[in-house]
């Protein structure tokens, strides 16, 4: 199969689809890779560990688009990537139809078979491809919250860790889920008191095996959080609802009860956000104050560690890409009811019933 991949065109996406590693993997399973020139130098990797890796460099986006049976990408195609599409291409990348018509408008009329990453799932119920972005997002909170504490930055001027004599931050998680526990980890580990809330006692249960001597847990209701955040100086929200916009667990009535310059890292602002002030921000321009309280609100926290993020979203898609091109996504499909459930548009028509339900289009 061939194998193509284009440099990311989305405003501030320096992630790339194929690794030179992947790249090597699918050379290796006899396939041709089609590189735009370019494609991975926004996360630190040339063309020549391309070439070295077996792939061709082409110059242009139109000519990976028409040469290859399979895209693979990082973010949703752009209007201009969707005209380049075309009918029995196959298209694997994060695309987040639901709130998107016009996305799906043009993915429809297409013809292209597209699936997608965020979509697909594993035997434990999780989403595998969704899930290393949680990571590297969660590991960030409490790195972009404690720069955030600086007093330059409009933050109370607590250190982290504290030093000898001097308490540490109090950090406060809501939800325990993938973004919470890497978040509550890292602020554990920059020596910050920490305690995560969440409302699924079996997911408690787990972290307090697993973590009870380095953070504690406490149930996530109203009069719980309402006390923690008095006392908190960092609050990270971590909340997830599959399917529905973040609930608002912190009122702007709130801010008053909390420390003058603590901070809010709102990680769950993809999903509407789960404290009432949060707002979309970006790297460039990524806090704001509200009431005293700092707040951090970047929608695509993994794209300020690109190198990363690409490695890491590799490695979980390469063994669903090597499967895709190596058995044709029906036969990948039909040996793997995960991949399947990745699955979005075929020839035209919608096949995943929660966008179709979103969009009112039939499925
Ligand atoms: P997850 O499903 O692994 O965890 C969510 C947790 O929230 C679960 O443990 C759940 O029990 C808990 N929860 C649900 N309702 C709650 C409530 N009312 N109070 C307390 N806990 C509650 O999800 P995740 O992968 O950790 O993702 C968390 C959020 O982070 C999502 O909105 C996700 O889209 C977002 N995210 C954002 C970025 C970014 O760049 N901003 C990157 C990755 C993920």
């Amino acid at each position: 199969m061939k194998i193509g991949c284009p440099k990311e065109i989305k405003p501030q996406e320096f992630r790339v689809g194929l690794t030179p590693s992947a790249a090597q993997e699918a050379t290796a399973h006899g396939h041709t890779v089609v590189m735009q020139r370019g494609a991975g130098v926004g996360a630190g990797f040339d063309d020549a560990a391309y070439e070295a890796a077996g792939a061709r460099i082409v110059d242009t986006a139109e000519e990976v688009f028409a040469k290859a049976d399979m895209i693979v990408k990082v973010k949703e195609p752009q209007a201009v990537e969707r005209k380049m599409l075309r009918e029995g291409q196959v298209l694997f990348t994060y695309l987040h139809l639901a709130p998107d018509p016009e996305q799906t408008k043009d993915l429809l009329a297409s013809g292209c078979t597209a699936i997608a990453y965020e979509t697909v799932t594993d035997a434990s119920g999780g989403l595998p491809l969704l899930a290393p972005m949680s990571e590297v997002a969660g590991k960030l909170a409490p790195q972009v919250g404690a720069w955030t504490l600086q007093k330059a930055n409009g933050g109370r001027g607590v250190l982290m860790g504290g030093v000898p004599g001097v308490g540490p931050a109090q950090v406060v998680v809501i939800g325990g889920g993938v973004v919470g526990t890497h978040a509550a980890r890292v602020a554990a580990g920059m020596g910050a008191d920490v305690t995560v809330l969440d409302r699924s006692l079996p997911r408690m249960r787990y972290l307090d095996d697993v973590f009870g001597g380095t953070f504690r847990t406490r149930y996530a209701s109203r009069s719980n959080i309402a006390e923690l955040i008095t006392g908190a100086d960092m609050v990270v929200g971590a909340v997830l609802i599959p399917g529905a916009a973040a609930p608002k667990l912190v009122s702007k009535a709130d801010l008053s009860t909390m420390k003058p310059g603590a901070v809010l890292v709102d990680v769950a602002i993809d999903q509407g956000g789960c404290f009432e002030t949060s707002k979309p921000t970006t790297h460039e321009d990524p806090i704001y104050e509200v009431d005293g309280v700092m707040h951090y609100c970047v929608a695509n926290m993994p794209g300020a560690v690109a190198r990363t993020s690409t490695i890491a979203l590799g490695n979980a898609t390469m063994p669903y890409m090597l499967s895709l091109a190596d058995k044709g996504w029906q036969q990948a499909c039909a040996d793997d009811p995960h991949l399947l459930n990745g699955l979005n548009v075929h020839a035209g028509k919608l096949t995943y019933y929660a966008v179709g339900k979103a969009l009112g289009i039939d499925v």
